[in-house]
């Protein structure tokens, strides 16, 4: 059975609460924070403060990720998914 979270207001809402604006959430794969415009990233994002591992854009929890295993970046983490990317900047 598959399990989903949330969409409010356009924003993705875990399980533990979290949403983009909150925690957030980073673009991952196999536990290290990739760019959602790497040819290696495959649409999972990673909660911030709970380590749901969670499908983009059907938002399924498709995994959990314990954060001892997670690699970030140096700069502070991505906080974009949600209904739609927003380009416009
Ligand atoms: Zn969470």
């Amino acid at each position: 059975m598959r399990e989903y979270i949330a969409l409010v207001d356009e924003e993705w809402l875990c399980r533990c609460d979290n949403t983009p604006s909150r925690d957030g959430f980073v673009p991952v794969r196999g536990g290290r924070e990739v760019d959602t415009a790497s040819r290696r990233w495959r649409g999972s994002y990673c909660c911030l403060r709970c380590g749901f591992l969670i499908s983009w854009p059907s938002r399924d929890i498709i995994g959990y990720l314990d954060f001892a295993d997670l690699r970030l970046r140096d700069h502070g983490p991505e906080l974009t998914p949600g209904g739609d990317a927003d380009e416009r900047t």
